[in-house]
């Protein structure tokens, strides 16, 4: 039996500990209930919005008008070295699944917070891996029809790039994500995993309250030559321009405003260190990204989804 909470507070739900309330909240734990989650929001005129860990989200203080599905659908399992994975299993249970069983491709995503079914909807990644590199398929949900049809989608038709796929266009949920790994031996991708995480951990301290970087980095080839020009080279890793770069050069790092503060070391990096709103966040935000285009010509995009406030650039 599903339970509908009323006015939910989404800073509950969220790993930036802010948000105002969801007009109804429930959790899912297998399919059958998300298809009645649905159906409830149907039937009582409610347009619905399916979450995960809310660690890539910025909800609006005045809250959403919309029933707020959290999805704690789990399972792994493996044959060989294919995985299938429920979407909503935590990305970092996934990590540790295919570390033990010595399969390759995930391990640098360690430390990535929220599921898999977030991951993929963002096509989540870091250190040069990402979630999609080694996708085959993903099964999802359509809520095109009558019949909520459950459809297999080829890596192809996910229109995966970088920090983007079609799921932020269709009103597909991710149900199942299939991956084919290769091989390695477990201590040696246990390793790589620690030094990542050694890494993450100076970026990402414990408990620190934020949606990960603000930001996406931008795709150097998709810029003139003429912007290009102002960047320097040592600013461009796995071909993108560092979005923390262009907001430092802006003067946006150890910036601070009635409890969101810009990180001194990481100017990509907006945490909530108490008290903070989601309108104060947004604010400096757009001031930054503001200054950015009228030095470099460069817009930046939000990584982080917006929910019930308006588009920044
Ligand atoms: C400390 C910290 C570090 C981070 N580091 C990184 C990093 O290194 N690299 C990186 O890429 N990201 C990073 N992030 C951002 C975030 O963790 C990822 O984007 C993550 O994959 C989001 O997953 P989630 O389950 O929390 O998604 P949520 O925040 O819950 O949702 C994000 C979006 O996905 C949609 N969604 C979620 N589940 C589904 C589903 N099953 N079907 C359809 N749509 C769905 C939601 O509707 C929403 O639009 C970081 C965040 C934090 C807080």
């Amino acid at each position: 039996m599903l339970k509908f909470m009323d006015n939910y507070p989404m800073k509950n739900l969220t790993t930036l500990k802010i948000g105002g309330p969801a007009k109804k909240f429930v959790k899912v734990t297998n399919p059958n209930e998300l298809i009645e989650a649905i159906n409830y929001a149907k039937q009582n005129n409610l347009e619905y919005l399916v979450i995960g860990g809310g660690s890539n989200l910025l909800v609006s203080d005045k809250g959403v008008d919309k029933l707020i599905i959290k999805n704690e659908i789990l399972g792994i399992e493996h044959q060989g070295q294919n995985i299938k994975v429920k979407s909503g299993t935590v990305l970092q249970d996934l990590v540790h699944y295919s570390i033990s069983h010595g399969l390759l491709g995930i391990q640098k995503m360690t430390g990535i917070p929220g599921t898999v079914g977030g991951a993929v909807y963002g096509n989540a990644g870091a250190y040069g891996q990402t979630i999609s590199d080694n996708i085959i398929s993903v099964v999802v949900l359509s809520d095109r029809r009558e019949s909520k049809d459950l459809i297999t989608l080829n890596k192809d038709d996910c229109n995966f790039n970088y920090r983007d796929s079609g799921f932020k266009k269709n009103k597909y949920t991710i149900l199942e994500v299939r991956f084919s790994l290769n091989t390695n031996n477990p201590t040696t991708l246990d390793q790589e995993a620690k030094d990542v995480l050694s890494k993450r951990l100076i970026k990402y301290p414990p408990g620190i309250k934020c949606p990960g970087s603000f930001f996406k980095n931008i795709v150097a080839e998709t810029l003139p030559k003429e912007i290009l020009e102002k960047i320097p080279s040592e600013k461009i890793t796995y071909g993108k321009i560092s979005a923390g770069y262009l907001l430092e050069s802006v003067g946006a790092n150890g910036q601070v405003l009635d409890g969101i503060e810009i990180a001194g070391y990481h100017a990509n990096l907006f945490i909530n260190k108490g008290g903070g709103s989601a309108q104060t966040f947004y604010t400096l935000a757009k001031k930054y990204s503001q200054k950015v285009k009228e030095k470099f010509g460069i817009t930046l995009e939000p990584e982080v989804q917006l929910i019930n406030l308006p588009p920044i650039s």
